[in-house]
């Protein structure tokens, strides 16, 4: 499995259609400062599911719409498209290329895609995890987050190695689940009132 190519449009600074085509092995992306190299990077954790504005650089989600410069206006969109070569079957999907891609509008919410059909954020993240991929992984080592892995507390460097062991997965599902049967206990509980009321 390997990235093959990513697509930004009006995600930051790359307000026109932008395709990275990548091979396999190692890619060097080099440019001035502020070209734009890590906004890359962060189209990357973006595409992935990414939900906090900071991990993105920026203070609010909206942060990520192309905002404007002196010769062009801003966007009301920001999209971007991941491809990824399956041939090797590491995603659990029987398509031998994989096309993600995230859409957010200045005025709502991100929409989803998995080659083309619209799904949820837990169908991205479910269909990344079990490859080693995924926002939450760690596969993404920003400037500046070797030195917080170091410093980390022993807790939250557990947290590290239970994210990449792939425990992640396992904890979202339960915590939805828990979610799930509270709403439930709250229902038992409104019946059980109702029933008293009726007797
Ligand atoms: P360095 O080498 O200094 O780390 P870099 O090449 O990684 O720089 P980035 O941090 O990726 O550069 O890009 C910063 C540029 O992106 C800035 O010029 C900033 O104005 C621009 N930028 C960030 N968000 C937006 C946005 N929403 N709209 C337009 N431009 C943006």
């Amino acid at each position: 499995m390997h990235l093959k190519s990513l697509t930004l449009r009006g995600f930051k600074s790359f307000a026109s259609s932008t395709t990275l085509r990548l091979e396999p092995g190692i890619t060097c992306v080099v440019g001035p400062n502020g070209s734009g190299k890590s906004n890359v990077v962060d189209a990357l954790a973006w595409v992935m599911g990414e939900q906090g504005a900071k991990s993105l650089r920026g203070g609010k989600m909206e942060d990520v719409i192309f905002a404007g410069t002196a010769g062009r206006p801003a966007l009301g969109r920001a999209e971007v498209v991941l491809t990824i070569d399956n041939t090797d079957g590491a995603l659990p999907i029987e398509y031998s290329e994989v096309t993600i891609s995230r859409t957010m509008f200045r005025n709502g919410g991100s929409e989803y895609a998995i080659n083309g059909q619209a799904c949820r954020l837990l169908d991205v993240q479910e269909l990344l995890s079990d490859s080693g991929i995924g926002r939450e992984m760690h596969v993404i080592v920003g400037q500046g987050q070797l030195d917080a892995v170091l410093s980390a507390t022993p807790e939250d460097r557990r947290g590290f190695v239970e994210e990449a062991a792939g425990v992640l997965k396992h904890r979202k599902r339960k915590e939805k689940a828990l979610r799930k049967l509270e709403a439930m206990a709250a229902n038992l509980t409104r019946v059980q009132d109702l029933t008293a009321e009726l007797r």
